[in-house]
């Protein structure tokens, strides 16, 4: 419930919680089509945020909301695709060699840089933006949306608006205001990791690619490798609590120690400067029973979270901002829009690509296609452009069909 006693509310046409990818993107449309927004982010920029290997799909988004200019003169590590290793086994997809057209590179970025970057941009075209306030409280039940915001010095205040965006990412704003929250159907894993003064003096490594590494015994426990620029690295770890269990308290050690476990990554780390604490981020797959409702719409994490095994995060969110942006700017001109037809049924789809293929990278079945060395070249370019993040191009037999193209790939893979 809103708070009484409180001054006459501020009025905006759109308020936007949160100055994430999806939030900066969402708002700088909306401006760029005219319309007032509000952006309220409970943080100060910089702030620390995982998901830092972009996929090339999302760059289309950022050009389109005038930001890859900015963002190609910055100095993140270029990316042009990704690589996974198990064992001796090592193969990679170029996503300048794929089925969709598109961007064929990208970039691998520390997302407090990043994110700051694309929230500057969104500003300097004129959006507003407002740190360090928090929405605490949100009421749906009139004409117009009503949310409260507590300052960093704990006083409040109401703003009322014609439709709000919720882009607050873990912090699912709305979802748990409105009780929108539904389970996911992924079992909860959780992810250590840290950044590395790498040192890394493999000649063979590829710093323009992520890698993946399937860890050697268990198929399905796995490791990033994201290269940045000037010498550093992301490394982490994702496995379920039973893979936990019998293994160091301390987040470093047990880091290190499913390292240790994994010749390649020992191997590849072994002059690296560990100057960074070890963080851990776990039960993050999430889901909602409805992603929009009169007055507004959820945007990346704050909707669903699949899982970071093919770093779909960012590019989800900057789908659904771009999509429910220019919905918006439909509806804001009197025009009648769909939501559900338009909005959560088509975001859906590529997200169900996705999850296709995270389900099959844990039951093996996509890691058998991935590490076959056989596959034709149509067919790697297909999974290339999948995994550079393309999933709604249905034009790809492995969009349309997911499920079933994946489970007779992978039994070719099998008997091959
Ligand atoms: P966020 O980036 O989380 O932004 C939300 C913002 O909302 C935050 O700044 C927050 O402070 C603000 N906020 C929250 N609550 C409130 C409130 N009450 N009031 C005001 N503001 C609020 N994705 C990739 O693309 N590539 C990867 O390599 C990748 N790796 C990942 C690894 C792990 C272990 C995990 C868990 C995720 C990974 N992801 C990855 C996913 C990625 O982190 C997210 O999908 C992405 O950050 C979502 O962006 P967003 O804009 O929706 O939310």
């Amino acid at each position: 419930m809103l708070s009484a006693n409180l001054p006459t509310p501020e009025q905006r046409t759109v308020v936007v919680i949160g100055a994430g990818p999806a939030g900066a993107i969402a708002a700088t449309l909306l401006k760029r089509r005219g319309h007032d927004v509000l952006v309220l982010e409970r943080q100060r920029f910089p702030r620390f945020s995982i998901g830092e290997s972009l996929l090339s799909h999302c760059l289309d988004f950022v050009e389109e909301a005038g930001m890859l200019e900015a963002v190609q003169a910055a100095g993140f590590q270029p990316k042009n695709g990704a690589a996974f290793a198990w064992g001796e086994r090592y193969t990679d997809f170029d996503f300048r060699d794929k089925f969709t057209e598109g961007h064929g590179w990208t970039f691998q970025v520390q997302r407090a840089d990043f994110d700051k970057l694309l929230a500057d941009q969104a500003a300097l075209q004129g959006v507003e933006i407002r740190y360090e306030e928090e929405i605490v409280a949100a009421d749906f039940s009139s004409a117009q949306p009503a949310l409260s915001v507590r300052r960093s010095d704990g006083s409040q205040y109401q703003v009322q608006c014609r439709f709000v965006l919720d882009a607050s990412g873990y912090g699912r704003v709305l979802p748990r205001l409105l009780d929108l929250e539904a389970p996911s159907n992924f079992p909860v894993r959780q992810a250590l990791f840290t950044h590395v003064e790498d040192r890394i003096q493999d000649p063979a490594f590829d710093r323009d690619k992520i890698l993946i590494t399937t860890h050697p015994d268990l198929r399905d426990v796995w490791f990033w490798t994201i290269p940045f620029s000037q010498g550093r690295c992301s490394l982490g770890v994702v496995a379920d609590a039973t893979r936990y269990q019998g293994r160091p308290a301390d987040l470093d050690a047990c880091l290190r120690q499913f390292i240790e476990e994994t010749p390649n990554l020992t191997r590849l780390f072994q002059h690296a400067q560990w100057d960074t604490p070890v963080r851990s981020l776990g039960g993050y797959s999430a889901n909602v029973k409805s992603l929009h409702g009169p007055g507004f719409a959820l945007l990346g994490n704050a909707a669903e979270f699949l899982d970071p095994v093919f770093s779909s995060g960012v590019t989800i969110a900057m789908r659904s901002a771009s999509m429910a942006a220019g919905l918006l700017h439909r509806e804001l001109q009197g025009e009648a829009v769909d939501w559900q037809a338009e909005f959560a049924v088509p975001l859906k789809r590529g997200v169900d690509t996705f999850r296709a293929y995270v389900e099959g990278w844990y039951d093996g079945s996509f890691q058998d296609v991935i590490y076959h060395q056989g596959s034709s070249p149509d067919i790697r370019r297909m999974i290339s452009s999948i995994l550079a993040g393309y999933a709604w191009d249905t034009r790809n037999p492995y969009v349309a069909e997911p499920q079933r193209r994946l489970r007779v790939l992978a039994e070719l893979c099998a008997t091959a």
